[in-house]
């Protein structure tokens, strides 16, 4: 890695030797850096944009080859479920869609945007950097815009859901710039992510989340926290869930004894933040 390269979490630039991993997509291994001061995570070089915009328009067809069934229809309800359970834990009350404006960034499928509409919000707006993904989503009176958030009217928003997606993003700080801009006053931001810790130390190469050319960057709850100060961000509220084991790789039995511990004992490879902005 180059030397000059600076975690994006902590501004730090030292680095342990790459942890190596193989692209199914790109057939080739790539090498993923873990910084020495917050321990995040860094896959370098990273792929440019216009890599990463023709890789999502792919996006169904390459989730097909690593997780079925993950942009279905039928996995709507899953999804549902999920939120529920996770925006209950962090703490953010569903009334809070109502009478605000409510964006997601890395919309994909739209399942959120039902979500939203479902629990009563009526100002809505769904972000992809993929127009074929936006072009699968049937839902009315939700705008869908295509690119980023720079799309959306400085200081005008009141939730803004970013359910992982920060761990795709080339430049981090170029979004939260963005993020920030258009956050209003004492509004919410929902993160969930990805999480460097106990869980990624024990799998190492074989973490679940050390995905080629999807996931760059990955922080640990340090990084985070860095990069949340920066941009005078406040976490209200928190959950960790996921043992790294993912559906078939162990007994099932055993899957969900692990998930309760790693939810319990808050070390989930996953997190997900009520977070406030105090502008
Ligand atoms: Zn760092």
């Amino acid at each position: 890695m180059n030397k000059e390269k600076k975690c994006i979490f902590c501004g730090r630039n030292k680095y342990y030797s790459p942890l190596k991993v193989f692209s199914k997509i790109q057939k080739k291994t790539v090498n993923y850096y873990k910084c020495k001061f917050c321990k995040s995570i860094h896959q370098y070089p990273t792929p440019d944009n216009n890599e990463i915009i023709k890789y999502y328009d792919s996006y169904y067809e390459v989730k097909n080859i690593l997780n079925p069934g993950y942009l279905d229809e039928k996995n709507k309800n899953n999804l549902f479920y999920e939120r529920d359970k996770t925006l209950a834990e962090i703490g953010f009350d569903k009334k809070n869609f109502i009478n605000k404006s409510n964006v997601e960034l890395g919309c994909a499928s739209g399942h959120f945007l039902f979500y939203m509409q479902f629990y009563g919000a009526k100002d809505i707006a769904g972000i992809d950097i993929s127009a074929k993904l936006l072009k699968s989503i049937k839902i009315n009176n939700v705008k869908l815009i295509n690119g980023d958030l720079s799309k959306i009217k400085k200081n005008s928003i009141d939730n803004l859901f970013m359910f992982n997606i920060l761990e795709h993003i080339i430049n981090i700080k170029e979004t939260m710039d963005q993020a920030v801009t258009r956050l209003k006053k004492d509004s919410r931001l929902i993160l969930e992510l990805p999480l460097t810790g106990l869980i990624s130390n024990i799998f190492k190469t074989k973490w679940r989340f050390l995905m080629p050319d999807e996931h760059l960057h990955i922080p640990s709850i340090k990084g985070l926290k860095i990069l949340l100060k920066e941009y005078n961000l406040k976490i209200i509220g928190q959950t960790r869930f996921g043992s790294g084991f993912t559906s078939g790789s162990i007994p099932n039995f055993l899957k969900l004894k692990f998930d309760y511990l790693a939810k319990k004992f808050k070390f989930g490879d996953r997190g997900s933040f009520l977070i406030i902005f105090k502008s």
